[in-house]
């Protein structure tokens, strides 16, 4: 899954970075509102994190721009914990809101629960036979034991399972798990992909060739 965070504040920008790359995301960065609009209209984010206060243009204005062409999901994130922001922010297209200073196990709850709503997945639980996956936990289970995935590895699984029974092509996923600094022509999507069938087993993930990934497919 692929993020775009907009914030000013260089140690909270950095800060989230870390964290959300630690749990496996890709994350892109803008420091003001105009850089911010720009990357999130050019590119295809699973949510956005979006801070109310920017320079040149701030957070509500920068949505309400967005909101006119694309539906990308968006977390405000309001420095106090005024009303009237949370309103403003809901008006003008967000969908979610945390107040700074926020909770950072919940901060990651409502970044879950916003891509599972853009992918239109309710449930958390998805079973797919021997293999069963939790995106509220970010755990895997196959025959019943835990599987060890790296963040990385997760985030390439959850993608394919959030989009079961279809072809995921490789530039998809390139556009949704890898950053803004990542060259597409790298192997690591291979690696990604053979490492969990290592562990999830060899026909878990189908290869269509010459089109693309996908799980519950026709190989
Ligand atoms: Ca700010």
């Amino acid at each position: 899954m692929r993020l775009l965070i907009i914030e000013d504040e260089a140690d909270m920008l950095r800060r989230l970075a870390t964290i959300l790359r630690a749990e496996g995301y890709a994350v892109d960065t803008a420091e003001d509102g105009e850089e911010g609009l720009y990357k999130a209209q050019e590119n295809d984010y699973d949510a956005v994190l979006l801070d109310a206060m920017l320079p040149k243009f701030d957070g509500w204005e920068l949505l309400a721009r967005l909101r006119k062409t694309k539906k990308t999901p968006v977390l405000m994130l309001t420095a106090r914990d005024a009303s009237a922001d949370r309103v403003r922010g809901l008006d003008c297209g967000a969908d979610d809101y945390v107040v700074k200073p926020f909770d950072l196990p919940e901060l990651l709850a409502r970044v879950r629960a916003l891509i599972r709503r853009g992918a239109a997945i309710a449930i958390t639980r998805m079973d797919f036979g021997e293999v069963v996956l939790d995106t509220a936990q970010r755990c895997v289970w196959r025959k019943g034991e835990v599987v060890a995935l790296q963040p990385s590895e997760y985030a390439l699984l959850e993608y394919l399972a959030l989009h079961r029974g279809e072809v995921v092509t490789r530039t998809t996923l390139y556009k949704h798990l890898f950053d803004e600094n990542e060259d597409t022509l790298s192997n690591l999507l291979d690696v990604r992909v053979s490492n969990l069938r290592r562990k999830l087993g060899q026909d878990f993930i189908i290869t269509r060739r010459g089109h693309g990934y996908g799980i519950g497919i026709e190989p």
